[in-house]
């Protein structure tokens, strides 16, 4: 990578170099996250884009690197990665995604109809799904990104990502986020900057903040008792987004946090901390 960086333009160079932030953890398994490093093209980063969407480009050191979330349902085996130069040159790029066994967790839901919405309910869980879909898909050109981030709450990891989920004994998707315990009114931080990009009150997911940290990497807070930010609002890392509840599909006073880069709902603890890895876990 010595070679960019003495081939790259000044500007391009000053801004990929800003991002001091520590990069999340490799780790190629469905839910995780590839970090690839990547050569330059037309004498500068390239952009990058995996199954079509844009992917996160920065600088860890010297080295020049993608950093590529992988949903949870992507099948194991060999993958591309699709690189363009500023003046067109492409290249491709391919790795490896290992198998990962998730493990199952049955909940019991006393509101049936949060496990079988009326009809009226169908129409308004579209709606919204449409304003989330939004909200994760965006994409901010922003040359550091805070890709270090950090719990939004202090309180036990109640349930981990990636959990196949049953809620009275009918399969659902599979666990998109964190959940930490907390009791209602506890303040809840962002895990990063950015900008508040939507906030709203959802059917399954209850009040619900959405951080935009730029290049496609998204943050969201759900069943919130309160929002204390609005759209648009420029945050910083550990700024008050709202207060834990119990509102949308829950079993008790938790926040549910995810992360999601380029469209992918992937494991929130790979861009904690290390230290902050160790969490009392319970069934
Ligand atoms: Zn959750």
């Amino acid at each position: 990578m010595r070679r960019f960086v003495k081939s790259a333009p000044a500007l391009l160079l000053l801004l990929l170099a800003a991002n001091a932030f520590a990069i999340p953890r490799h780790l190629p398994v469905p839910g995780g996250v590839a970090v690839l490093d990547i050569p330059d093209l037309d004498g500068a980063a390239p952009t990058a884009t995996y199954n079509g969407n844009r992917v996160l480009v920065t600088m860890a050191g010297d080295r020049c690197v993608a950093v590529v979330g992988l949903p949870l349902s992507t099948k194991p085996g060999e993958k591309i990665l699709e690189l363009t130069g500023l003046k067109g040159t492409r290249a491709r790029m391919t790795f490896v995604v290992d198998k990962k066994d998730y493990e199952t967790q049955h909940l019991t839901i006393t509101n049936k109809r949060m496990v079988d919405p009326t009809a009226e309910d169908l129409v308004r869980i579209g709606k919204e799904r449409k304003r989330i879909s939004a909200a994760l898909e965006k994409w901010t050109e922003q040359p550091a990104v805070q890709t270090e981030l950090m719990r939004p709450l202090a309180g036990p990891q109640s349930s981990p990502f990636g959990l196949r989920r049953f809620y009275n004994k009918q399969p659902r998707s599979p666990h998109s986020g964190m959940d930490i315990a907390a009791d209602e009114g506890t303040p809840i931080v962002a895990a990063g900057a950015g900008t508040i990009s939507e906030t709203g009150g959802y059917f399954f997911n209850g009040n619900t903040v959405f951080i935009d940290h730029g290049q496609g990497l998204t943050t969201m807070y759900c069943h919130m008792s309160e929002i204390t930010v609005e759209p648009g609002q420029t945050i910083q890392q550990g700024d008050v987004i709202g207060l834990v509840g119990m509102t949308g599909r829950v079993t008790g006073p938790h926040l549910h946090w995810s992360v999601t880069l380029n469209d992918a709902r992937i494991d929130p603890a790979l861009f904690l901390p290390a230290e902050s890895h160790a969490t009392t876990e319970t069934p």
